[in-house]
């Protein structure tokens, strides 16, 4: 299908103001790398969502959701097709009693500020966590021995047929940073997260105490897309990464973080090529030095 004549479906799915042409991704990544998708997508409504997906399809144009960009790196060349994004645009939060309901595009922050201004307790883990509560489910994220599997209560997804269905907590297969949901194809719509009554001063020192740990000891003064390689069993990656001398490596404008060898940072002109080949020189030496092998936490989006 033509390109314009893409566009123009696009256009009739969500209105001209919510469909830009070769969009810099960049500008929608944490880490602030990655060329154009040659349609960036913000759909209003879940209706609008399902013709989207319905359309890319029956026509054979490739798509892609996304949330905050936080975990993602895009590649130099761009990415083919459409990229939907659910964020500001999908970002209600309703609560019942103790059970807190959530749009998938709304950020991590905003549902833990929620959950405080309601004492409501257990989601304090994951405040600091710099993405939207659908990333979060799809990764099943998580911090300072929490996860997203402890409070998720189900979630609602559209599913390669375009039917929304509610899948349970039991239903995701939720483990270390995966779920069910990307290898099916599904897009998260809305969270309901089970949370607990609790004491406001206890939740916010809580919190207050992980977004402190996380400033000390976090590079979070330079882009990332946070943890850069998964943990593997029975080690730490970021120590790996360090005992192997790696510390401030670098490639082009990809660096090794010397405050946290585990984040690969962003100096200022990183492209994805100097990130992959410094991950892939991280790989190759924590394997010869340790024989342990590293894999990617970050997910990879594009390429031509
Ligand atoms: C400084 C920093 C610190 C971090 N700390 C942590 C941490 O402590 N713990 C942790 O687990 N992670 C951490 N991360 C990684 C990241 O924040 C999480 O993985 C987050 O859950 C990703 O959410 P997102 O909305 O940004 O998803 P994106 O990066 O936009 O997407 C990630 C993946 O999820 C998919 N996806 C996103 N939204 C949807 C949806 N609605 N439906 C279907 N698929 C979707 C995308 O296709 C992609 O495959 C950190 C990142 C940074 C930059």
């Amino acid at each position: 299908m033509e390109q314009q004549a893409i566009y123009q479906r696009l256009c009739g799915i969500v209105g001209e103001a919510n469909v830009r042409k070769m969009e810099p991704m960049k500008r929608h990544t944490t880490f602030r790398i990655g060329g154009a998708a040659d349609f960036f997508v913000l759909p209003q409504t879940k209706e609008e969502l399902a013709e989207l997906v319905r359309f890319c399809k029956k026509d054979g144009v490739p798509w892609h959701v996304m949330g905050n960009g936080s975990n993602l790196l895009v590649a130099d060349a761009g990415v083919p097709g459409v990229v939907i994004q659910l964020f500001k645009n999908f970002s209600r939060i309703t609560l019942e009693d103790t059970v807190l309901c959530a749009q998938a595009g709304a950020i991590n922050a905003q549902v833990a500020k929620r959950a405080l201004e309601a004492s409501l307790a257990g989601f304090e883990f994951a405040a600091g966590i710099p993405g939207t509560i659908g990333g979060a489910v799809v990764m099943n994220a998580g911090a300072y021995g929490g996860e997203m599997k402890d409070i998720l209560l189900e979630t609602e997804v559209l599913d390669g047929d375009g039917q929304f269905r509610n899948l349970k907590n039991e239903e995701l297969e939720l483990g270390y940073r995966t779920s069910i949901i990307a290898k099916k194809g599904y897009v998260v719509t809305e969270v309901k997260l089970k949370l607990e009554k609790g004491a406001g001063e206890q939740i916010l020192a809580r919190m207050e105490e992980l977004r402190e740990r996380r400033t000390m000891r976090q590079p979070l003064e330079y882009p990332s897309a946070g943890s850069t390689f998964k943990r593997p069993e029975g080690y730490f990656a970021g120590k790996l990464i360090m005992d192997a001398g790696l510390a401030g490596c670098a490639v082009g404008g990809a660096k090794v973080s010397e405050k946290h060898c585990g984040f690969v940072i962003n100096t200022g002109e990183a492209t994805a090529e100097d990130v992959e080949c410094l991950m892939a020189k991280i790989q190759r030496t924590v394997r010869e030095k340790f024989g342990v092998e590293l894999e990617p936490e970050v997910k990879r989006l594009g390429g031509r």
